[in-house]
């Protein structure tokens, strides 16, 4: 592992000059610092808009042959506001003229979205005196547009070798065809993961607004404590249930060379924030939780079966029948006579169908539904080797006298799932965290 240090900043650690002087700061504060990826400028204020959501609007307003001048002022006068706040000096109009051009030229909408990275990241490069590399020569999606991980590591790593340093716009990259291709939103933090990679770097910092990852929501627990450190599949479970920070493909990239992700926070950078370790490194909280999310909309349909545990087929019949219905299953626990699928509410829709058809293929005993469940995840990987965290847990919840509707633990013991009512929710997991967490 090399001592490079790469480090992404997010649309709110770049929104203005006055962010911009933070970001600077925090760059020249260590010479390893030394492969940078920024977004393109996001909201300065609640109100404000993210450069990347008004270059959406300008690509749809020129397709639709509308006036465009109020939105392209407004990028205008984003990006001016930096470049004039840190005196840096660069004129805006060629930029800007060339993607007008390039939209009333058929530009796609992936190239137009790309260049709130681009030109933020050629103002970063005058700003910090680094190199800018164009990301079009760095990042490589195949013709379907996914990303081709073997052609990118190649020619990245080979390209930046060349460079002490180097600002790198985030979220775009190039396809066959020489034509500009962006990953899904928030894709910067995946650039940062590639380029950490590339340059076998030995963390990758990814700084934004918040000082890393909560135990728990803070819109439901009061000031709840940081996560210091977390293993990536611990932060898999997080963020499946709806804690986000980073980009759910920003872990993969980094994941096997063993590179850590430090989420900092811009404004606060003296705190200590969160480091996301493989699995294999140790994580000191092993006698506690790691954190607690969940997410509320699900539905449950409990059916019954005698002797079902020894029918060779009901499994692979039901799952066909959710297939068939392009329905993602959650989870299903069991028993010998019954069996419990936990489904989104995204799908009540086809909830009646469903039914006929489990109870036309399937022959139950019985089935009935039940609404209006939440999921919660408990996830500590320190929880294999402990025991006693499942009886804290339901010994908090019984206290906070929230009725648990299903329990799912799998074997690998990282999280346990409990469900409960939506109205439990809140309660619930309060009750969990004031127990663990003093
Ligand atoms: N600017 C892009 C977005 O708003 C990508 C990013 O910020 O990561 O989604």
């Amino acid at each position: 592992m090399g001592d490079a240090i790469v480090a992404k900043f997010g649309g709110s650690s770049l929104a203005n000059s006055h962010q911009f002087k933070k970001v600077k700061d925090i760059i020249e504060s260590d010479d390893n610092r030394r492969y940078i990826v920024p977004s393109a400028p996001g909201k300065s204020n609640p109100d404000d808009t993210k450069v990347t959501d008004l270059l959406y609007v300008l690509e749809n307003l020129c397709r639709h042959e509308l006036d465009m001048e109020s939105v392209l002022n407004r990028i205008k006068d984003k990006f001016n506001e930096i470049i004039n706040g840190c005196n840096i000096d660069l004129d805006l109009d060629p930029y800007l003229d060339k993607i007008i051009a390039d939209i009333r030229d058929g530009a796609t909408k992936q190239y137009v979205a790309s260049r709130g990275e681009y030109i933020n990241g050629i103002i970063l490069s005058k700003y910090l005196g680094f190199p800018f590399i164009d990301a079009k020569e760095l990042i490589f999606f195949d013709s379907d547009g996914n990303l081709d991980e073997e052609m990118t590591y190649r020619l990245m790593s080979k390209k930046l070798a060349k460079y002490e340093k180097a600002v790198i716009p985030g979220f775009y990259g190039s396809m066959p065809n020489g034509r500009i291709n962006t990953f899904s939103r928030g894709g910067s933090d995946l650039t940062g993961s590639l380029v950490a990679r590339a340059t076998n770097a030995s963390k990758y910092e990814n700084w934004t607004d918040v000082s890393g990852f909560l135990v728990c929501d803070p819109k439901i627990v009061d000031n709840p404590r940081g996560i210091e450190t977390i293993s990536y599949k611990e932060l898999r479970e997080l963020s499946y249930m709806g804690a986000s920070v980073l980009h759910d493909e920003a872990i993969f990239p980094v994941v096997s060379l063993g590179i850590p992700i430090i989420i900092k926070n811009t404004n606060s950078p003296k705190d200590p924030g969160t480091r996301i370790i493989s699995d294999t490194q140790t994580n000191q909280n092993l006698k506690n939780i790691t954190g607690i999310a969940g997410r509320k909309n699900f539905f449950i349909i409990n059916i019954e079966k005698v002797k079902l545990n020894s029918s060779k087929d009901f499994h692979r019949k039901l799952m066909s029948i959710l297939e068939s219905h392009d329905i993602y299953l959650e989870h299903m626990p069991s028993s010998i006579d019954s069996i419990s699928l936990i489904i989104d509410k995204s799908h009540e829709n086809k909830i009646e169908e469903i039914i006929e058809d489990i109870n036309i293929i399937c022959k139950p005993d019985s089935i009935d539904f039940i609404n209006h469940i939440s999921l919660i995840t408990v996830v500590g990987k320190g929880m294999r080797n402990t025991t006693g965290t499942s009886a804290r847990i339901f010994t908090a919840l019984a206290n906070a006298h929230v009725n648990i509707r299903t329990i799912v633990q799998g074997s690998s013991e990282l999280n346990i799932i409990i469900g409960v009512e939506d109205n439990d929710y809140e309660n619930a997991i309060r009750a969990i965290y004031d127990a663990f967490i003093i």
